[in-house]
């Protein structure tokens, strides 16, 4: 019988690397996630199950250290590639773990890509990540309390929506704002990458700022985790940033170019993503696979009744067809001599593609499953309710579906004004 491995990946541009962390993390989710994956969503509040199950994806496993260069002791992986094949099989055994783990690292891509590395920063940064045996946490504090889509909305806002402010006083920059939702806030957080304006109301990509704080900082709050539909082990919480002080230095690259590796960000985000949405979708081939085999109805299984055989067909093309798609556009990202840049907004664009897609894709598969499962498919205990409550969530971040189909248009069809 097939396994989800069976399912076409571009195996041409998945390193040796990545098979050893793809195989150090299936294991991680066979023997710690699994056993404990009915517990995770009543342990939303204090995470007493969850952060030791983190610990050993994060320090023992590595992926804490995953973006930071090799020179203050990170893993150096700078590969779109190498992160969805990590994605996918973190979320095979929970999103919301794969939300979490991916998003300590995802804020310092500003910082640690290849073209655009800021020295400073990664050697004051990096070996808190890297030099310790215990969880050190980033968080992407981008979504004010006012709205997250006018932050991502790079292109249409050009920052005149961020409420995030951030003056600079001497050498220090004077942070003030509210943040809401951010993964890995709700008190699990170290280190926030801030998304600010220093010109509050103008619209100028020169006034939008990624700036670096500590939580630890006078002034940072952060209230306690909400109670969420699902993916329940990633936190969000409040922040609050009051008179928060901060050295001129932590500023991520500098005026304009905050704004345009915000779009890289966003681009790499897109696609993986697309990494989740894809492990989400293993699962569920693997709890259909097995549902189909032995469940009989009228005489003979599942599998074997032409309307259900019909709409397996459908799922896994749909599946193809997502896997297909992310990895072309994580080997694109890969590959910027050859397709131009990841913050180019022809990049944005086809990324943001990948996202709406491949996220609606999961939530159509799940709606399908649960069908396919009669009854049984509303039970904790046969596992897809839980995969179908954690997939709406990835079409809702990073600005939601409308944001996707804008950047999409505002490319392709040249649209100006939305
Ligand atoms: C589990 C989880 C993890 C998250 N992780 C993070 C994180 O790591 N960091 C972070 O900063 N935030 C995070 N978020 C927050 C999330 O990214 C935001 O909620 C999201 O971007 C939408 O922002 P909003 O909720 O303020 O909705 P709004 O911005 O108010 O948008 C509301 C609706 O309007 C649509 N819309 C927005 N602008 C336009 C427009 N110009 N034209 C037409 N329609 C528009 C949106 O698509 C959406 O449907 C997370 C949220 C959750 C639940």
């Amino acid at each position: 019988m097939p396994t989800y491995e069976d399912i076409p990946r571009p195996i041409e541009w998945i390193t040796d690397e990545d098979l050893q962390v793809a195989k150090a993390i299936r294991k991680w989710v066979d023997e710690e996630v699994w056993p404990n994956r009915h517990k995770i969503d009543d342990d939303w509040e204090h995470h007493e199950i969850v952060k030791p199950i983190m610990k050993t994806l994060l320090v023992d496993i590595g992926y804490q250290r995953g973006v930071w260069p090799e020179d203050v002791g990170g893993l150096g992986v700078d590969s779109c590639v190498s992160f969805v094949v990590g994605a996918e099989e973190i979320a095979r055994g929970d999103s919301g773990m794969c939300t979490a783990a991916n998003c300590v690292g995802w804020p310092f891509l500003h910082i640690c890509l290849p073209h655009h590395r800021n020295e400073t920063l990664i050697k004051k940064f990096g070996p808190l990540f890297c030099d310790t045996d215990e969880m050190f946490i980033g968080c992407p504090a981008i979504t004010d309390v006012s709205s997250g889509s006018d932050v991502e909305n790079v292109d249409a806002t050009h920052g005149k929506y961020i409420t995030t402010t951030a003056k600079l006083d001497g050498d220090w920059w004077e942070i003030n704002g509210h943040k809401i939702w951010c993964t890995n806030s709700g008190g699990f957080a170290d280190l926030f990458g801030v998304y600010a304006t220093t010109k509050p109301g103008e619209e100028d990509d020169e006034a939008v700022a990624v700036i670096y704080v500590p939580a630890d900082t006078p002034g940072v709050t952060q209230g306690k985790p909400y109670k969420k539909a699902g993916m329940n082990a990633d936190l969000n919480g409040d922040i609050w940033f009051e008179k928060v002080r901060v050295p001129a230095e932590n500023r991520a690259q500098g005026p304009g170019l905050d704004a345009e590796y915000a779009r890289e960000m966003i681009s790499w985000g897109n696609v993986i993503t697309g990494g989740y949405a894809l492990g989400s979708m293993n699962r569920v081939y693997e709890i259909l696979l097995d549902w189909c085999e032995h469940r009989v109805v009228a005489g003979k299984q599942l599998k074997n009744h032409s309307i259900i055989a019909g709409t397996l067909g459908e799922i896994m093309t749909m599946i193809e067809a997502v896997k297909s798609d992310t990895y072309c556009k994580a080997r694109m990202l890969d590959r910027p001599d050859l397709y131009g840049p990841g913050h180019s907004k022809g990049m944005l664009a086809k990324t943001r593609t990948t996202k709406l897609f491949s996220t609606d894709a999961l939530t159509d598969i799940c709606n399908w499953a649960v069908d396919l499962m009669g009854s049984y498919g509303y039970a904790l205990e046969y596992d897809i309710e839980k995969v179908w409550r954690d997939s709406k969530i990835m079409s809702l971040w990073m600005g939601g579906r409308s944001l996707c189909r804008l950047d999409t248009t505002r490319y392709y069809f040249n649209s100006t004004e939305i």
